[in-house]
């Protein structure tokens, strides 16, 4: 599950089972520190990687970079109105939702204004309870087994073989009279 933020006064909130990770890991994430536990447990872990940019050593003027650093902890994906890229993110994530969302579950036009939000109004703290989030469910990715090749059957054996080259290589070897007859 996936818990999306809207920033506003107060923040809104909305999740859903289960976004895939392409369309979310561009997101900003925002950490859940002043949350209780419950909050936390409901929400579930993500990680998050961070990418030191590169420092210049002023004094030997080399290039020091720095390994990416993984960071394991309860987050929302925060979607700043104001911003374009996360607008622009959001619409992604609301297009995709729109397809894929499960059999009559009803969206609204808007799929932001389904977002509760986290307090009565702007001075007070959390007073949302995680089962008030709406939670909208989507369509399983269906993962299919991988498709066999089509095989060519011999013609005058049981042998198949996966292309049209190597069935010819084969009547060649073991039926030359058929070989023969066909050219
Ligand atoms: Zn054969």
């Amino acid at each position: 599950m996936q818990v999306f933020r809207f920033m506003n006064l107060p923040d809104r909130v909305l999740a859903f089972d289960e976004l895939p990770e392409e369309l979310v890991k561009d997101f900003e994430l925002c950490k859940a520190e002043s949350f209780p536990r419950y909050w936390k447990d409901w929400m579930g872990k993500k990680k998050r990687t961070i990418k030191p940019p590169p420092e210049r050593d002023p004094l030997t003027n080399t290039i020091r970079k720095f390994e990416p650093i993984v960071e394991e902890d309860h987050f929302f994906y925060l979607v700043d109105g104001r911003l374009g890229p996360s607008v622009e993110r959001w619409e992604k994530v609301a297009g995709y939702v729109r397809q894929n969302v499960k059999d009559g579950y009803i969206l609204k036009e808007d799929i932001s204004a389904m977002a509760v939000p986290l307090a009565g109004n702007k001075t007070d703290g959390v007073t949302l309870e995680p089962e008030d989030v709406p939670v909208i469910p989507l369509k399983k990715e269906l993962i299919l087994p991988p498709k066999p090749a089509e095989l060519m059957k011999c013609k005058d054996c049981p042998k198949e073989f996966e292309n049209k080259r190597a069935l010819r290589m084969h009547v060649m070897k073991k039926h030359p009279a058929k070989e023969a007859a066909a050219a």
